[in-house]
């Protein structure tokens, strides 16, 4: 066995932050990892102080990264308050008070992605990175304390000549539990490394992330590609899984009929995908099925939205939580489906039409 010269990191949870040079009071995120907030992750598992790190980092920025994004996620906000009522301290040593004395800050988070990073270099450091990251000595996190991963960011070690190559060994990861089709390609974003005296590549994209220092921040830019990578057949982590039965939805229960009848009241009587008048209310988690039903779990549909809904999960084999058809990365397959629907209704009509034995 080779000694391994890259090791994987899975960042997945609920929120991650990917910090950019953010203001005080406007923190956004970048779309994906970042090389400063990786070498964090590295660092904090290593049991290094922000002042400790220094010494290391000239080292570990020689590790070269590259990241798939499996799932990108949603941007989303929240909002902060800091001082409220108690009077926030002013560079001329005054104190704020009443409302002017909030400050209201916003944070970008990154909501239910998944990235799969790699750092490829030189086998001890590589090595020592894995041992850190298998044993973290300080608590590792996306981005910002807050974020909490949902699975172990040690995502195994590996032997490779290039950084995209070691990502295409890995699966593409959909969420866990739930079946959902594989996009057929994900964006990869490649550190570049040129040879001295060779220029980067013209669509290269300069990120001011290799830290140089966490104390007081101080980041290096370097040069990223960005590349679409098609997703491999194979095992991907959800075909891995078992579809999680399918509780019954109970029509007899009073709960259950009155949240249908809420529902349906709520799209005014329509389909909430096609506007034609709505026939029946289909289920888009069964997480609270069985008459805990919410507005938010069900969605009221035609009957050829319906039929088109529940042929593609047949097709899909899934598990609670089901096709919602506000979710515009259904909206392609519904419309396609429903097509397929009415052109074989069409064509079934015109045989039940034709009498036995007589041909078209
Ligand atoms: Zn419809």
């Amino acid at each position: 066995m080779p000694t391994p010269n890259c090791v994987f990191l899975r960042l997945e949870g609920p929120l991650q932050s990917w910090g950019d040079p953010s203001r005080f009071n406007m923190r956004r995120t970048m779309e994906a990892p970042t090389k400063s907030g990786l070498l964090g992750i590295v660092c904090s598992a290593m049991g290094l102080s922000r002042a400790a790190a220094r010494e290391v980092l000239g080292e570990l920025n020689t590790l070269r990264l590259a990241v798939r994004a499996d799932r990108p996620g949603r941007r989303w906000w929240d909002y902060q308050t800091v001082g409220a009522g108690k009077g926030l301290l002013c560079a001329n040593g005054d104190r704020k008070t009443g409302a002017a004395g909030t400050l209201v800050t916003r944070r970008e988070y990154l909501s239910d992605a998944s990235f799969l990073a790699v750092l490829l270099g030189e086998e001890g450091l590589v090595s020592r990175v894995t041992a850190a990251l298998q044993r973290p000595r300080w608590a590792v996190y996306l981005g910002r304390k807050s974020c909490l991963p949902a699975v172990p960011v040690l995502a195994g070690e590996g032997t490779f000549d290039a950084p995209d190559a070691a990502l295409a060994s890995h699966p593409w990861a959909g969420r866990p539990g739930v079946a959902e089709k594989p996009p057929r390609s994900v964006t990869v974003l490649t550190e570049w490394r040129g040879a001295a005296g060779h220029a980067a590549p013209g669509d290269a994209e300069v990120w001011f992330d290799a830290p140089i220092s966490f104390d007081p921040p101080v980041h290096h830019p370097r040069f990223v590609l960005r590349s679409e990578a098609p997703i491999a057949e194979g095992p991907s982590r959800l075909e891995r899984m078992p579809a999680a039965s399918r509780p019954r939805a109970d029509y007899r229960d009073a709960a259950y009929r009155k949240a249908r009848a809420a529902r349906l009241q709520h799209d005014h009587g329509l389909c909430t995908f096609c506007k034609s008048p709505a026939t029946t209310v289909q289920h888009v988690t069964y997480r609270n099925a069985g008459g805990s039903e919410g507005l938010e779990d069900l969605r009221a549909l035609c009957r050829l939205c319906h039929d088109a809904v529940t042929m593609l999960e047949y097709g899909l084999g899934m598990g609670l939580d089901r096709i919602d058809p506000v979710e515009p990365r259904w909206r392609e397959s519904i419309m396609q489906k429903r097509d397929e629907i009415v052109s074989f209704r069409s064509l079934e009509s015109r045989r039940r039409r034709l009498a036995p034995g007589e041909v078209e």
